[in-house]
């Protein structure tokens, strides 16, 4: 299969596919721990690399396999790796590409759990971390060090959808030798392909729209064989691979991402044109509004503005509250990316660990309200957010 000619709807479906001796249609379930072989030589030819083939879970699966060939098509990239969890696939970016003394510099507006992993974690090993603006690229050039080995930020960012370009970033990237790495959960490759845009690395959190309907953990590492050749070291010796079952969801979801991805940018848009009329919002956060301040910068790179929609209300957090409060349907919760709308007070719950300063500095106020737009009828989501608006 040439799957490089097939259209994204196409890949999500059949792309990764490969049957076994039975000739099942949809993808088989392999839940095992280890692979039997013929011989001891061919035992000592896999062992040593001579043999392609399994041997052992931690190291592939074939369920595993056809999830990573399946998204590996989808973002255009040589190899992809599966990991445990989005954060999984973070850690073994880092622990696959730097080293002791190495530095990092990053988006200010990264998903805390990032933030506490640069800032907690890999610096007890001796790599630092400087956050600069996701959407300034001098500030990216300016913070460039001679030991600097990695960029990395997340666009849109959460929750107020700023964008990062990511080809001018990338571009900086290179002329200093530094490699790219954008976390590219929101968009998905459905909507945006990094490595197209001049990114090395592309990592995501497969728990999110690649799922799609709020199951199972898992990420995912993409990138050449040659940048990609520790990450998978890493996750080989260490361990927080992805297991099998979680895979197979994966790839069942991925067979509507494109649908899923088109409905839910529809919905959001809608979501979004409504909140700008409500009186007591003050100011709606969405990349496919033309009032969105990098709209245009967003819909070149972007295929579409997402399913992320960020407003403040009138009123600060206790107004905020009364919104939430007041819903019947949506779910309460910072997940993001399901069939089901998702909504939460991001400065008391995702950001709520960053000193009120820290918050205001970046522009989290009080009253701004995140929803993950699901694939509820948009009347029906707009009458559940009314309740608590117009009161
Ligand atoms: C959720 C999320 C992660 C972490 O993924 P997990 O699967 O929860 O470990 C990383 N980045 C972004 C942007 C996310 O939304």
């Amino acid at each position: 299969m040439h799957e490089e000619n097939y259209q994204p709807d196409t890949l999500g479906i059949r792309a990764g596919t490969v049957r076994s001796q039975f000739g099942e249609h949809s993808e088989a379930l392999f839940l095992t721990s280890s692979f039997v072989f013929e011989s001891a030589a061919q035992a000592a030819a896999r062992f040593i690399g001579e043999e392609p083939g399994n041997i052992y879970a931690r190291f592939t699966n074939p369920t595993v396999t056809m999830f990573e060939q399946r998204l590996a098509a989808l973002e255009g990239a040589e190899q992809c790796v599966a990991t445990a969890s989005g954060m999984a696939a973070i850690l073994a970016c880092v622990m696959g590409v730097l080293k002791a003394g190495d530095h990092v510099v990053a988006s200010v507006s990264l998903f805390g759990a990032t933030v506490n992993l640069f800032n907690n974690i890999i610096r007890k090993f001796g790599i630092e971390t400087t956050y600069v603006s996701a959407s300034n690229v001098a500030e990216w050039q300016a913070a460039v060090r001679p030991n600097t080995r990695l960029f990395f930020l997340e666009t849109p960012s959460n929750p107020l959808t700023e964008i990062s370009d990511i080809a001018a970033i990338a571009a900086v990237a290179k002329s200093r030798g530094v490699l790219l790495a954008v976390d590219n959960c929101f968009c998905t490759p459905i909507l945006q392909r990094p490595l197209e845009l001049g990114a090395d690395i592309v990592i995501h959190s497969a728990t999110k729209y690649l799922d799609g309907q709020g199951r199972v953990l898992g990420g995912a590492v993409l990138g050449n064989k040659k940048t990609l050749e520790g990450v998978y070291g890493f996750l080989r010796t260490a361990g927080p691979t992805m297991s099998a079952f979680n895979a197979w969801i994966f790839l069942k979801g991925m067979e509507t991402l494109k649908l899923r991805m088109d409905a839910h940018s529809a919905a959001a848009l809608q979501l979004a044109q409504w909140l700008e009329a409500q009186p007591n919002v003050v100011r709606v956060f969405y990349p496919g509004l033309p009032s969105h301040p990098q709209h245009e910068l967003a819909m070149r790179q972007q295929k579409t503005g997402g399913g992320i929609v960020a407003f403040e209300v009138k009123g600060g957090k206790e107004a905020a509250w009364r919104v939430i409060d007041n819903t019947k349907m949506l779910s309460i919760t910072a997940n993001l990316g399901d069939t089901r709308t998702t909504i939460c007070h991001s400065a008391s719950t995702t950001h709520a660990r960053i000193s009120a300063e820290a918050r205001a500095a970046a522009g989290i106020s009080d009253g701004l309200i995140r929803i993950g737009v699901g694939l509820e009828a948009v009347c029906d989501i707009q009458n559940d957010l009314a309740r608590g608006l117009n009161c």
